[in-house]
Formats: structure tokens, C-alpha cells, sequence
């Protein structure tokens, strides 16, 4: 591919003016900000506009899910720290492998590659969704690995109905950006079979890795077990799982894994 220097700028320019507009709204904080750049402009420069549109899409829903209701989610202790602003690890682990795809692409066009990508940012906002929408769910979410027990708000590994709901229909927008866009050559039934698919498979995988080896912690001021190192501006006390497997490394692991269903189903239809 030739890159135009121009256009290039322009595309820094748009990044830059809504990297700032983030902040000020408290979506991202500035390390997650520099990671934005890095993520939005690879994808940008290297996918093209119909790709950035759908990790834009991504951004712009799962920061909105994140703030919608944020004070019901901080009185029940389920809430994103710092109102919600995300810090550079979470814009990797959702973005990294959907920038990988679209740098790739940019030397070597391949349908393939965009049914991963598809798939990395279905599982990213289908994950993200389930969590910032089953925390508001007014039934007590149940654990994946054993559906007939309930658990706590903000259980990792915890699921429930109205995150199942939300999760489905942000993949399915995802899929039906990438059919209105003709982002690739594909009917909206492609485009939805992988993206619903790969965002409710990667967001399962989340689930149940959330729910069996990321690092559980408990709170030492409110008792609250948590997947957080800080709660209620305190350190936690270690309670199972491994202790490097954060929510972040778990949010790594199935947009991962959902890029890989998204290559997978676009073979098997
Ligand atoms: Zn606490």
C-alpha cells in the first residue's frame, strides 16, 4: 500500500479532536488516550474508514454503556473506577488484535482478515455490553459454570439475562454496520452469522474464564469480593486465580478467541 502523508494527517487530526472530546467526557484518561491513537490510527491508515467505523462504533457504545447509569452501578461497588475513564491497558486488550489484523491487511488484502477483525471487535463490545448492562439487571446474575447458582452484582463469570440481550444486539450492529458499508462483498447474513456468533462465543469465553481463573480478590473496607486490586480506594486482599490474569489479560484472551471464532465461521458458511 502507499501511504499519503495528507491524508495520514487528517486522519491524526479527526483521532486527536475526538481523543480530546473522550477525555473531557471522562471516557478514557490520557494513557488510554495515547493507546486510542496508537489502536484508532492503525486501524485508520491501515484498514481504511469502513474498518475504523466499526472499532469506532465499538468505542463510542461501550463508553456510553459504561456511563449510563454509572452512579447506580457505584452505589451497588460494580462500577469502573475513576468514573468510568478507561486506562491504556483496556484500550489494548480490547483493541490490540483488531489493529494487528487491520496493519496486516494494509500490506495484504485478505477477506480472512476482516472476519477476524470482525470477530475481535464483535467479542470486544459484545463483552463489554454484557457487563455494563447485566450489572443493571434487576435479577441476580447466575454463574456460568453452574447456571442454577446465583451469585453477586459484578461477579466475574457472572451472567444474566439482560447482558446476554445487549450483548447479541451490539454484535448484531457490529454486523450490520459491515453489511450497510459493504465493508466486504458479503450479504447481511454473513455479516451478522459472524459477528453474533464470535460476540456471544468470545463473550461466553470471558465469562468462563472470569468465572475460573482470573485473580479473585476481597475487599478489606466494605467485604465485597471483587476481580479489582483497589476497592473503596483500598487494597484488596488475594482470594483464587492466577494472580497475573486480570480482567484486562481475560478481556485480551477472548477478543482473541472471538477473532478466532470470526475466521472460523466465515469458512464454515
Ligand atoms: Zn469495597
Amino acid at each position: 500500500m502507499t501511504i499519503n502523508l495528507f491524508n495520514v494527517g487528517i486522519k491524526f487530526l479527526f483521532l486527536i479532536a475526538f481523543g480530546i472530546v473522550s477525555l473531557k467526557l471522562q471516557i478514557i484518561d490520557f494513557t488510554g488516550f495515547l493507546a486510542s491513537l496508537l489502536v484508532g490510527g492503525a486501524i485508520f491508515i491501515f484498514g481504511g474508514w469502513k474498518w475504523f467505523l466499526l472499532i469506532l462504533t465499538f468505542y463510542i457504545v461501550a463508553g456510553l454503556s459504561t456511563k449510563y447509569k454509572y452512579e447506580e452501578k457505584r452505589q451497588k461497588g460494580v462500577a469502573e473506577e475513576k468514573k468510568g475513564a478507561r486506562a491504556w491497558q483496556n484500550v489494548l486488550a480490547n483493541g490490540s488484535v483488531a489493529a494487528f489484523l487491520a496493519v496486516v491487511n494494509g500490506f495484504m488484502i485478505n477477506n480472512v482478515l476482516f472476519a477476524g477483525y470482525l470477530g475481535a471487535v464483535s467479542a470486544a463490545i459484545a463483552d463489554t455490553l454484557a457487563t455494563e448492562i447485566g450489572l443493571l439487571s434487576p435479577q441476580q446474575p447466575r454463574s456460568i459454570i453452574n447456571l442454577s447458582k446465583k451469585v453477586p452484582s459484578g461477579t466475574s463469570g457472572g451472567v444474566s439475562l439482560l447482558g446476554e440481550i445487549a450483548s447479541i444486539l451490539s454484535a448484531g450492529l457490529i454486523g450490520l454496520l459491515t453489511y450497510i458499508t459493504a465493508a466486504q462483498n458479503w450479504n447481511l447474513q454473513t455479516a451478522l452469522i459472524i459477528s453474533v456468533v464470535s460476540g456471544f462465543l468470545g463473550s461466553t469465553f470471558d465469562s468462563l474464564l472470569g468465572a475460573t481463573i482470573q485473580a479473585r480478590y476481597k475487599c478489606k473496607v466494605c467485604g465485597k469480593k471483587t476481580e479489582k486490586k483497589l476497592h473503596c480506594e483500598k487494597h484488596t486482599i488475594y482470594l483464587k486465580g492466577c494472580s497475573w490474569i486480570d480482567n484486562n489479560m481475560v478481556n485480551l484472551l477472548a477478543v482473541t478467541f472471538g477473532s478466532g471464532i470470526g475466521i472460523l465461521v466465515f469458512h464454515l458458511i
